[in-house]
């Protein structure tokens, strides 16, 4: 705390390894990980896989900028072309600029289309889309714009699952429409099915590009690849990070044939360390895990197992009023009688890991590897916690 600035409340534990499933702090307690880092970890901590397959990427070579290929970033491209669906890849370093990338790519489509800039994206009331400052533009919560203002310009707010009122806002010069397919931060929403097909149909007629935020509930997260992929529909753009790279900083923003034809082009966007090889193998690594061990088959095999756990909570304590999400990304809704941040440290002193979400949410992120022995687990500690709340 004498070193760092303090940007953060950090919770008073200080963590030395971690083993599948478990973190464990400097006094080697044991604590079951629901939060994954934030959904980071997917395969869990230590996997030999992983470590190996970044090891010798660490011996080989790990540097190069983007100014020249290198064999990594080959492998990488292809692994992520192929799991999700689109055409093209760019790597970034962070979730937040893959949506730095995405708002450029929607703005030098519309550019090139209509041959002046000032174009418009329309984003969702409660989104969370990063701390960058074009992120934070398109983020629908005051508390993460207010202090920043003027922001970018051109963005207004839809309601999150109400087709007609992002309808209401397009314009002729609207260039996109940005939504997460579940959204994370604001509360463990998923999208129903009828608003982002609307969307998808709306961004056709409009020749808008749909962004998919996917960088908190993809990579299998939610019982398929890309979440998307359970609504019948396709973006132009789709935003991955966090579990893209198994615990190495990377994401990445993918686009289709046409938005690749006709947006960015060489000298419009770049990054120093984006594509790095060392982040290119570990992107590689987790595609290639995820897909080969059936952690997506796990999840959907297990989600009901915990979904059954949550509806238990909810049916035996009244001050929590439902649960929500898909897979292994699921809130519980509590009243704001009983704050979500009491639980959480309570929890993280009985040796669980939880997450919060806004609007006063219990958010879970177990790692994907998890089962019904984690699920157990979580249950014990949780109720333990859950039993000692007085509303
Ligand atoms: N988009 C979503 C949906 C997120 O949940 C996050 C981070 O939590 C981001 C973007 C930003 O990612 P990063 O923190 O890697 O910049």
């Amino acid at each position: 705390d004498e070193s760092l600035l303090h940007i953060y409340n950090r919770f008073p534990v200080v963590f030395d390894y971690g083993k599948r499933t478990s973190l464990f702090d400097v006094n080697g307690k044991e604590y079951l990980d629901f939060g994954s880092g934030i959904g980071v970890m997917a395969f869990g901590y230590g996997d030999k896989e992983f470590e190996d397959a970044v090891t010798a990427q660490v011996k080989k070579l790990f540097h190069t900028s983007n100014l020249y290929y290198h064999t990594a970033l080959a492998d990488a491209a292809a692994a992520v072309k192929e799991a999700s669906g689109l055409d093209k890849v760019f790597f970034t370093n962070s979730g937040a600029e893959t949506i730095e990338g995405a708002i450029k790519t929607a703005k030098k489509y519309a550019y090139k289309k209509k041959g002046h800039a000032g174009c418009e994206i329309i984003a969702a009331q409660n989104s969370f889309h990063g701390r960058t400052v074009g992120a934070v533009a398109v983020t629908g919560n005051d508390h993460y714009r207010e202090p920043f203002y003027p922001l970018m310009d051109g963005v207004r707010f839809g309601t999150y699952n109400d087709l007609e009122s992002f309808k209401a806002l397009v314009k002729d010069n609207t260039c996109a429409i940005i939504v997460e397919t579940v959204q994370g931060e604001g509360g463990i929403r998923p999208a129903e099915k009828d608003f982002l097909v609307g969307l998808r149909k709306l961004c056709d007629e409009k020749d808008m590009l749909l962004i998919l935020d996917e960088v908190q509930c993809g990579m299998g997260r939610c019982g398929s690849m890309y979440t998307y992929m359970q609504y019948g529909i396709k973006p132009d753009v789709l935003c991955t990070a966090k579990a893209l790279g198994g615990g190495i900083p990377v994401g990445a923003f993918v686009v289709n044939d046409n938005v690749a034809a006709n947006s960015l082009e060489p000298g419009d966007h770049g990054t120093t360390y984006g594509g790095n090889p060392i982040a290119c193998a570990a992107v590689s690594a987790s595609v290639s895990i995820i897909k080969n061990r059936n952690l997506i088959e796990n999840v959907n095999e297990n989600a009901p197992y915990l979904e059954k756990i949550l509806e238990g909570f909810v049916d035996k304590y009244d001050f929590i009023q439902e649960r929500r999400g898909r897979g292994y990304m699921q809130g519980l809704q509590l009243d704001a009688s009983v704050p979500v941040g009491g639980i959480v440290s309570n929890a993280l002193s009985k040796g669980l890991i939880l997450l919060s979400a806004g609007g006063n949410v219990i958010r879970m992120l177990p790692p994907l590897i998890s089962g019904k022995d984690e699920f157990d687990h979580m249950e014990k500690i949780l109720d333990s916690v859950l039993q000692e709340i007085t509303v």
